[in-house]
């Protein structure tokens, strides 16, 4: 009787402390919601309308503190990148948003993601696009991201280890790429795998420096128009030896 008493105490505290933590990342998700429209707003001249909403909602939905290793509530929510092992960060979660903002992502949309990393901007691009393809150099990191991405039902994304320089062909053709990895130029493969009319987001400079992020919009076959939108400081993108 009395070892019954114990473990239905025992229970009741481990279930309120759940739903106390849950309740924290409710706050501190949606509190991330206004530091990015915050962010946005002191950049009137690069988004003058702001992020796009559906961006902000599937923010709002996505739990980034999920697809950071041991992630808490207090760390997943700042605005601030964050380490997730191998020399790898996922992204501020202002610069997801302008990423995704600036790809301008449709539901019809077929997408591409160059650097999966933890698999948090695979996620909210699972949300806005029909189907996402992400690729990753790391082995490990490729498939702790398929694993949370199952986790938590984004059927619509597929994740494969390789070097993206390549681009995913057999996955294409691309309405959007988003790459997060940075590099000094585009790689022709992403340009050739991008539909006329198709947008790639990608931080342009040296590695281990500062970047420029660019938007190019395919113009027409062998055409592309690019626009730098400001600085950024992205991870190296690395080349596999062939
Ligand atoms: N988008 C990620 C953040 C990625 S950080 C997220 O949401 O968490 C950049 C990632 O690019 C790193 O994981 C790095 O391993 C990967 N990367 C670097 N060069 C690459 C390449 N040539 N092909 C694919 N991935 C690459």
């Amino acid at each position: 009787m009395k070892l019954w008493w114990v473990m239905a105490v025992a229970f009741q505290l481990v279930a309120t402390h759940a739903a106390a933590e849950e309740a924290q990342c409710v706050r501190e998700r949606a509190a991330m919601i206004e530091t990015i429209r915050a962010h946005a707003a002191k950049d009137a001249t690069t988004l003058p309308q702001g992020i796009a909403e559906p961006v902000l909602k599937a923010m709002a939905e996505i739990e980034r503190h999920r697809f950071i290793p041991e992630g808490t509530c207090a760390v997943g929510y700042v605005d601030r990148p964050v380490s997730i092992g191998h020399r790898s960060t996922i992204s501020q979660p202002f610069i997801v948003a302008l990423m995704t903002h600036l790809a301008e992502v449709r539901p019809e949309h077929t997408a591409l993601e160059i650097g999966t990393g933890s698999g948090y901007q695979a996620a909210i691009l699972a949300k806005l696009v029909k189907q996402v393809c992400t690729v990753e150099i790391l082995a490990p990191l490729a498939v702790h991201a398929m694993r949370v991405l199952a986790e938590r039902g984004h059927d619509n994304a597929r994740v494969r280890v390789g070097d993206g320089y390549d681009g995913w062909p057999e996955c294409g053709p691309y309405d959007s790429i988003i790459v997060t990895a940075a590099l000094g130029h585009v790689p022709a493969p992403l340009v050739e795998q991008l539909k006329v009319g198709g947008r790639l987001v990608m931080p342009l400079g040296p590695p281990g420096d500062v970047q420029y992020l660019t938007v190019i919009e395919k113009t027409g076959p062998g055409e592309t128009r690019g626009r730098v939108v400001m600085l950024v400081r992205f991870v190296p993108f690395v080349r596999s030896p062939h």
